[in-house]
């Protein structure tokens, strides 16, 4: 039986591609996303940007990593690292 702390080592961001970058991503709160980033739907909601692939437009492709990282939205902060949701969208 694998102990639960490897599972969890194994878990990380750097091998990982940003596979949570490809959810949408709802703006509830001003954390001063940049506006090119941002899309209005016609009932007024915002969401961040994607691209034709997929991913969130502020993702930088050559790092993978997220290039608006101080003003990231809430969303994108609370999203836990070995999470649920984190362990799930690596399993897709
Ligand atoms: S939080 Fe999880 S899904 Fe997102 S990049 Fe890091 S390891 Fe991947
Ligand atoms: S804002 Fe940054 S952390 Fe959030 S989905 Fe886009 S690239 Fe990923």
């Amino acid at each position: 039986m694998i102990a639960l702390q490897t599972i969890e080592a194994a878990v990380s961001c750097n091998t990982c591609a940003a596979k949570c970058c490809r959810l949408e991503v709802m703006l509830i709160t001003d954390t001063g996303v940049p506006l090119r980033f941002i899309q209005t739907d016609d009932w007024g909601s915002e969401t961040m940007a994607r691209s034709d692939d997929g991913w969130c437009a502020a993702l930088d492709r050559s790092t993978m990593g997220c290039s608006i990282y101080e003003n990231r939205p809430l969303i994108c902060r609370e999203f836990e690292m070995g999470g649920p949701d984190c362990i799930e969208e690596r399993a897709a």
